[in-house]
């Protein structure tokens, strides 16, 4: 059996009407192209007591119910079901899960999560549970780790992260997105990269030596969490980037080869990714953990 494991909650399906936007294939599909070089765990589910601590109580025991609003169910971007929470449980337990990992091999993998558009009490952009900063909250009260920095580099803003995270001086939010891209009313995190549309990979890996990298050594995190949207890649159906495959491959091993280099464990999970091909989407998500395989073989 291969030696490092991941999570994933693609078992955890959803009803969601014909056509509807939302990549859900992508999830099996990346579990299928990777089952050789890792071993799949089913995930566990986030414990809703955890949740409460980052979430407000009344606003999740609504969710958890279906007493939710027409307009927060637009905003949210997904019909509500039961089925549907418990898939944003099972996700969000996946980047707790993967903390483990990145203690113990230096690299935990979540083959999903990074649904950083959730606030406290407002579900957004697919998002209902905010993983990245429940991690961050796990982790600083279990004093598993003193500073927490989330990298943020899914093609849009992690709104939901710098709002939650905002009074947490442990936590470093770290976003690099597309200015002119959702969500339009941007949120302060520690650190926002807004670039132009059309950013290739050249540009975009000397934003990471430039930017990224300096904020790195400055924080000095113990724990990155590792927000590894392919919605950068050209093509996507909501990104304005302009990377290739090979722009994203080497994305994610800068990432991976800083944590390695520096001894910080990670976690990663993988956010958004909503290609026109759909076979690219997977593959993109699939690239980008097998690289992380290299890294820290
Ligand atoms: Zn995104």
């Amino acid at each position: 059996m291969p030696p490092l494991r991941a999570f994933s909650p693609a078992a955890y399906v959803f009803p969601l009407p014909e056509g509807h936007r939302f990549p859900q294939y992508k999830y099996a599909g990346v579990v299928e192209r990777l089952r050789d070089r890792l071993t799949v765990v089913d995930t566990p589910g986030l414990d809703w007591a955890l949740a409460e601590e980052v979430h407000d109580p009344a606003w999740l025991r609504r969710w958890r119910f279906g007493d939710v609003t027409r307009e927060e169910v637009r905003n949210f971007g997904l019909p509500w079901s039961p089925e549907v929470v418990e898939r944003s449980r099972r996700a969000a337990g996946g980047t707790i899960a993967a903390l483990d990992d990145a203690w113990t091999h230096g690299w935990g993998i979540n083959l999903a999560g990074g649904t950083h558009h959730a606030f406290r009490d407002r579900a957004e952009g697919f998002s209902l549970l905010n993983d990245a900063a429940l991690a961050a909250r796990y982790a600083l009260h279990e004093g598993l780790a003193r500073r927490v920095l989330i990298l943020d580099l899914d093609v849009h803003q992690g709104n939901g992260t710098a709002s939650l995270l905002r009074a947490e001086s442990r936590a470093f939010t770290l976003s690099v997105h597309g200015e002119r891209n959702y969500p339009f009313r941007k949120e302060v995190s520690d650190l926002d990269v807004g670039l132009p549309d059309g950013v290739t990979d050249d540009e975009y890996l000397e934003v990471l030596d430039r930017r990224v990298r300096p904020a790195l050594e400055t924080f000095r995190p113990d724990l990155v969490v590792y927000l590894a949207g392919v919605d950068v890649l050209a093509g996507d159906r909501f990104g304005r980037f302009a990377l290739t495959l090979d722009g994203v491959e080497r994305r994610s091993a800068w990432v991976y080869g800083w944590c390695r280099a520096a001894g910080v464990p990670v976690v990663s999970t993988m956010a958004g990714g909503y290609n026109r091909d759909p076979a690219l989407t997977v593959e993109a998500h699939a690239r980008s953990v097998e690289v992380g395989l290299d890294v820290f073989a």
